[in-house]
């Protein structure tokens, strides 16, 4: 058995008293601050770190996937035209598999955008804390207990929205939530991304791929292959041939490399961690340490293996750490399901839409893709079913394992927080609970309208 300690309990400061309180800076955690802060409320966003963006900064995961300016409008639109205003778009491609357009944004851009966006919206920003406990009063989360340089306090707050990504809220207040495949709990793989590789001789690793392609059907699973951007996937028994030689270190039998022609660089991605839980603490560090020994064997392989990287080298990144695609779901007054999406069932409680395509890394190491429509997500997956003041957004909201791997992409986590900030100003401004709101108000706020998905 664990051996356990008694903490002794002492009185905290109470640091500030908030009408919406927003639980991590992630990209959800933005729209989320912002649609709370404009819609009146006086609000605070908490975070770890010490900038915005979340995995889209941390891991980095910098291409917004599947963007549809007609589906996810709003707050996502509005950071997408800030981002091309102010140089911070690297490049924009359409994937007809992921079903919307990839736009690579520029981090530094992305992190101060956010940052003012929230700032003139008049909400408040508390970076470099870690949030450890709520507390619960009569279902209801009356504050959250914080950690940081400044040491233990306390903000209160009159709702609460979960974007942590791990639904670590609700799991602290106790409010229900699932985690991983029905059959047997488990998540998405975790990737390290990267490394990004400079000095490829471009032209002849794209003569390698056509030729490649010609000569091993099926090989190559996608390649795009545009006027300055390139993409591909696949190398499948090269990979095969070099890990039994002991040259390569990698669970799939696929890699994935993409980058831009000018500029002689590619990055590849295929480090992928099954069977770790991103909400232990052991897990993460063993995927840490298990995905930099597989990017250390991905550097080799290309070297040796894959003509134009030669006289590559690996670009330093800094501080990147894992990248974790699933985690707790919250459960909500409603689960959104894989069929739901597929068969674009329409809500009369629509507040948000995506069309992202689902994809799942699955843990025996193969990705499994559906492409999909527009597609409806009822308010009730943003209202925890325990909690009475606490929504959620971002990939934590109450979906099912396969309806997440759609959920998850960025343009979904933004929508679904503009819909929860909205939601929560409107709750706080009619002193109710977020579940007793006027739906129909917070739909013509977010313009968002039941049965108007119009076969996108
Ligand atoms: C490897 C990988 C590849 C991906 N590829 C793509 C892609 O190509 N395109 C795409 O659109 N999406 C992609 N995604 C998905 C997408 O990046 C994420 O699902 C999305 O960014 C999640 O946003 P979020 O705000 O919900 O959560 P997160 O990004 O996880 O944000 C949560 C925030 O809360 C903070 N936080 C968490 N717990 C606490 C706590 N207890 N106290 C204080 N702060 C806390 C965190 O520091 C973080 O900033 C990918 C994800 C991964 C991992």
């Amino acid at each position: 058995m664990q051996k356990k300690i008694k903490e002794e309990s002492r009185e905290l400061p109470v640091i500030g008293s908030y009408e919406v309180v927003v639980a991590g800076g992630g990209i959800a955690g933005i729209a989320a601050a912002v649609a709370a802060a404009r819609n009146g409320a006086k609000t605070l966003i908490i975070e770890r770190y010490g900038f915005l963006g979340g995995t889209v900064v941390s891991c980095p995961m910098p291409v917004v996937g599947g963007y549809n300016p007609e589906v996810h409008t709003g707050i996502m639109t509005e950071i997408i035209e800030l981002l091309r205003k102010n140089d911070g778009v690297n490049r924009e491609f359409y994937n007809e598999v992921i079903g919307g357009q990839m736009i690579e944004v520029r981090l530094d851009v992305l992190k101060e955008i956010a940052v003012e966006m929230i700032l003139n919206a008049g909400g408040d920003i508390l970076f470099h804390t870690w949030i450890s406990e709520v507390m619960v009063k009569n279902k209801e989360i009356a504050g959250i207990i914080i950690e940081s340089k400044s040491g233990r306090q306390a903000v209160l707050a009159k709702v609460v929205i979960d974007t942590t990504g791990d639904g670590d809220i609700a799991a602290l207040a106790g409010a229900a939530f699932e985690v991983g495949r029905k059959s047997d709990g488990k998540t998405q793989a975790m990737t390290l991304y990267g490394p990004i590789m400079d000095g490829v001789d471009i032209n002849k690793l794209l003569s390698f791929i056509r030729e490649y392609k010609k000569t091993n059907p099926g090989e190559i699973l996608e390649f795009i292959d545009e006027e300055n951007v390139f993409a591909m996937s696949g190398f499948v028994s090269m990979i095969k041939n070099a890990r039994e030689k002991g040259d390569l270190k990698l669970d799939y039998n696929t890699i994935w490399l993409n980058g831009k022609k000018d500029e002689g660089w590619a990055e590849l991605s295929g480090s992928f961690v099954p069977d770790v839980s991103g909400t232990e603490v052991k897990d993460l560090t063993r995927a840490e340490i298990d995905s930099i020994r597989q990017i250390s064997s991905m550097v080799s392989f290309v070297k040796k293996y894959v003509p134009g990287f030669e006289k590559a080298r690996r670009r330093d990144r800094g501080s990147v750490c894992i990248g974790v695609r699933e985690t707790r779901r919250i459960i909500g007054n409603y689960i959104l399901t894989q069929d739901d999406l597929v068969g674009q069932r329409s809500f009369a409680d629509v507040v948000a839409r995506n069309s992202t395509a689902i994809d799942i890394h699955t843990p025996e190491g193969k990705q499994n893709w559906v492409r999909l429509k527009a597609y409806d997500i009822p308010y009730r997956c943003l209202i925890s079913k325990d909690m009475g003041n606490l929504l959620m957004a971002g990939r934590c909201i109450s979906v099912t394992h396969e309806a997440l791997a759609s959920v998850r992409f960025i343009p979904c986590c933004v929508v679904t927080g503009e819909a929860a900030g909205t939601a929560a100003a409107l709750a706080v401004k009619q002193n109710i609970s977020p579940v007793n709101i006027d739906v129909p108000l917070l739909q013509k706020m977010l313009n968002i309208h039941p049965g108007s998905t119009n076969g996108n």
